[in-house]
């Protein structure tokens, strides 16, 4: 299996060691023509407006597009907000994903903090929490049409979501040693 990682800015290097240590190829997508011949696509956590930017400037917005119609996509927090269609504000979005995103939603007393998720699709998950670092996270408002609701924190917030070969995170999963969120991908993307 070939997986890329968006890497026009933010933290992709963590994602692709994440899918080495996995046992798959893991390839540094900076160009579109690099999107040929990936099974799936990771969109790395950093900072939306700066990806949505160089994203426009390497004319990647088609082609990141037309990629995720029949391919596998999971965008982890700046790539969660990059996935959605809806973060109100005017920024350069892919638009995809059939959900309300806020940004930076957390607050800054809480800018950044852990979590332990049950994500009762992960192996184990109802009995191993998922342990979720939030870095200047958005929050999932709403999740429409056929998008689920995949983990929530206590108080209800939802911050992790599914639709078809999508995901979206609001948390960064290549931060921690646990893999399972990795390997829930790449088995979505068997599928
Ligand atoms: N706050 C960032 C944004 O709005 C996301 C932060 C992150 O990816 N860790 O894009």
């Amino acid at each position: 299996m070939r997986i890329g990682v968006l890497a026009l800015q933010g933290d992709f290097i963590e994602h692709r060691q994440m899918l080495e240590a996995l046992g798959v190829t893991a390839v540094e997508v900076r160009l579109p023509d690099q999107l040929a011949h990936l099974d799936g696509l990771i969109i790395p956590g950093g900072e939306s407006t700066t990806i949505g930017k160089l994203a426009v400037m390497y004319g990647f917005m088609e082609p990141l597009r037309q990629f995720a119609r029949t391919k596998g996509m999971w965008g982890t927090c700046a790539g969660m907000i990059f996935m959605a269609k809806d973060v109100g504000a005017d920024q350069p979005l892919l638009g995809i994903m059939d959900i309300v995103v806020e940004r930076n939603a957390f607050g800054r007393q809480v800018d950044s903090f852990e979590a332990d998720l049950v994500v009762p699709a992960l192996r184990d998950g109802e009995t191993r929490p998922f342990p979720a670092v939030f870095i200047r996270a958005p929050k999932l408002v709403e999740a429409k049409g056929d998008a689920r609701i995949m983990a929530a924190l206590p108080d209800g917030t939802a911050v992790a979501t599914q639709q078809g070969k999508w995901l979206a995170t609001s948390f960064h999963p290549e931060l921690t040693g646990d893999g399972r969120f990795h390997e829930y991908f790449l088995n979505l993307l068997k599928t």
